[in-house]
């Protein structure tokens, strides 16, 4: 606990938004303190969501957030270059197996086309089945993004965090803020571990955003909250997609996505249901998920789920309860700015709006440019996927890298120990950082031995180590 602390930006909430909004502030000669309730970075919507960077097509022409997702969609090599985060440019095909679901793809392309998004083509069936074979017979038309990709969400938000701090954002995990009030122009966020007086505040709450705000302003627009569930598929499931594909059902049903993700599994969904925050799946959602896929994807053997889990959506609304969509960005005040509902594309949009918030910000607080800016960040070597020789380069240099521990990812005692370094201090925060667990056995084979190396580097006894939850204090140091 300590009394006040100074810092000219606080950012609250610790998701790709507030990750994000750190690191780009730090382009400019402001001090920036990111404050997180949780014990580790993207454990909210930033850990469950669909993983799509998406083309832009799916946006109303001319608004900001058609604008910013095409941006980013387009940099998104860089960013991922910079960050040193894995990222698949397999383009995705919504499909339509009827008269309904062509004209919405019809009205996507016109939109598409607005928005400038590249390569954008509408394809016949034939045309479809013929690029992606595992495709249900009957596809009528299919809209193809060659630009759209899939990342790994966390891995994304993980790589913003430490490169934000690597350029001496201050983080403070395990830290709840409570209030904010306006002193003399400036404010006070009022947390459980002090009080940090700051010249402006980035609210990036994700589901608490619209609480946040009304700490110290009305906010016109309020979070409802539901639900959607997901299956993740095994490496080993054939017929794998090669493009992220996008059911357009004739019903009116949401319809799922089919995402090959970047570690080579397979993520299905989200169905759409009343559902409550607290990421517990559903089994109506999941067979929902299931009965798609299987319209989608008949020949895919459905036995080789390794894992299901739920997501929670923020929907903004107005006073009288309709929606308003998304991307609400809110500037109740000078230096102060809310980021409430913005779901979907907020991955693709990460960086776009915490570019955008920190020139608003810097303008604001009158700041210079910081030349000292390093945009790069080194990720985690792992040996997957490393041919013999280099794997031995790696073991010669470190002889942790000759030990696996999770024998279906390939991940050794060296990479959990760097998770650890790096800031991890629960199973669920090695996970995120080098993928232990996230195979065909789930954790069976190495949960055990995450737990003692956590415990033993730590100096917490094992029974103290969680999977998610309560780990050790931190106030992050930055990492190589
Ligand atoms: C179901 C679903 C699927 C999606 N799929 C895609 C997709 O495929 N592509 C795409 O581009 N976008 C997608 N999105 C959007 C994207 O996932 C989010 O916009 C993104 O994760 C941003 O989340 P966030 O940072 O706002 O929220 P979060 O990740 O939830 O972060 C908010 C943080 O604030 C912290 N916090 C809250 N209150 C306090 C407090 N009082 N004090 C301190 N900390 C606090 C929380 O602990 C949390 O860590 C999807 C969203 C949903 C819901």
């Amino acid at each position: 606990m300590f009394s006040e602390r100074r810092y000219d930006i606080v950012v609250i909430g610790a998701g790709l938004l507030g990750c994000f909004a750190a690191r780009n502030l730090r382009r400019w000669k402001v001090s920036v303190a990111l404050i997180e309730e949780r014990e580790d970075v993207c454990t909210g919507i930033s850990r469950a969501n669909t993983a799509i960077i998406y083309s832009g097509y799916d946006h109303k022409p001319g608004t900001l957030k058609a604008k910013m997702t095409v941006q980013a969609n387009a940099r998104m090599d860089q960013l991922c270059r910079e960050l040193d985060v894995p990222f698949s440019r397999c383009g995705s095909l919504m499909v339509s197996y009827g008269e309904k679901a062509d004209a919405i793809l019809k009205q996507k392309l016109h939109s598409g086309i607005q928005n400038g998004v590249p390569g954008l083509r509408l394809l016949s069936g034939p045309e479809a089945e013929q690029m992606e074979p595992a495709l249900a017979h009957g596809v009528r038309s299919a809209l193809y993004a060659p630009t759209a990709g899939t990342l790994n969400p966390w891995a994304l938000g993980i790589a913003a965090f430490e490169n934000a701090c690597q350029n001496s954002a201050d983080a403070f995990l395990k830290t709840t803020v409570l209030d904010i009030s306006a002193v003399c122009g400036d404010y006070c966020v009022k947390t459980d571990r002090g009080n940090f007086l700051c010249r402006a505040v980035v609210n990036c709450a994700g589901l608490a955003s619209d609480r946040v705000q009304k700490l110290l302003f009305p906010s016109p627009v309020s979070l409802s909250i539901n639900a959607g569930d997901y299956l993740i598929l095994d490496k080993t499931s054939r017929p794998m997609p090669r493009y992220i594909l996008q059911y357009e059902p004739e019903e009116d049903d949401k319809g799922i996505s089919v995402v090959p993700t970047v570690e080579g599994s397979l993520l299905v969904g989200p169905s759409e249901r009343d559902g409550r925050p607290d990421y517990a799946t559903d089994t109506e959602g999941l067979s929902f998920v299931r009965r798609q896929l299987r319209e989608l994807l008949p020949d895919l053997r459905v036995d080789s789920v390794i894992r299901s889990f739920a997501a929670a959506r923020p929907n903004p609304q107005r006073p009288d309860g309709s929606s308003i969509g998304s991307f609400v960005i809110e500037h109740p005040a000078h230096a102060f700015w809310s980021l409430i509902g913005i779901k979907t594309p907020g991955l693709t949009c990460a960086d776009e709006l915490g570019l955008y918030l920190a020139e608003k910000i810097a303008a604001e607080l009158d700041a210079d440019e910081n030349t000292a800016f390093a945009p790069r960040r080194n990720g985690i070597p792992g040996v997957r996927g490393l041919e013999f020789a280099q794997r031995k380069e790696l073991v010669q240099k470190n002889a942790d890298y000759g030990e696996i521990l999770c024998p279906c990812e390939e991940v050794t005692k060296a990479e959990v120990l760097e998770a650890i370094r790096r800031g991890a201090c629960t199973v669920d925060a090695v996970k995120r950082r080098v993928g232990t667990g996230m195979g065909r056995c789930q954790g069976a084979r190495c949960q055990q031995k995450i737990i003692a190396i956590l415990s033993q580097e730590l100096g917490i006894p094992e029974s103290a180590v969680t999977k998610d939850g309560k780990g050790t204090e931190i106030l992050y140091h930055g990492a190589s």
